[in-house]
């Protein structure tokens, strides 16, 4: 069974490293980045440990 990383909770179930049944990532440690110059919200950062579980 993969590891649990109570220390990241995340809902991103179309990661690869999501936890499936439970609202975790299953990594040690995350990066995290952001995609505006001067973030002022929290959507202005993202995940740059996400990686997609399908690629089409
Ligand atoms: S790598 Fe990022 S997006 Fe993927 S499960 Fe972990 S915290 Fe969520």
């Amino acid at each position: 069974m993969e590891n649990i990383n109570r220390s990241i909770q995340c809902s991103v179930e179309e990661c690869i490293h999501h936890c499936r049944n439970c609202d975790y990532c299953s990594l040690d440690k995350i990066r995290v980045g952001k995609h505006e110059k001067s973030p002022s919200e929290e959507q202005c950062t993202d995940c740059r440990s996400f990686t997609a579980k399908y690629s089409y």
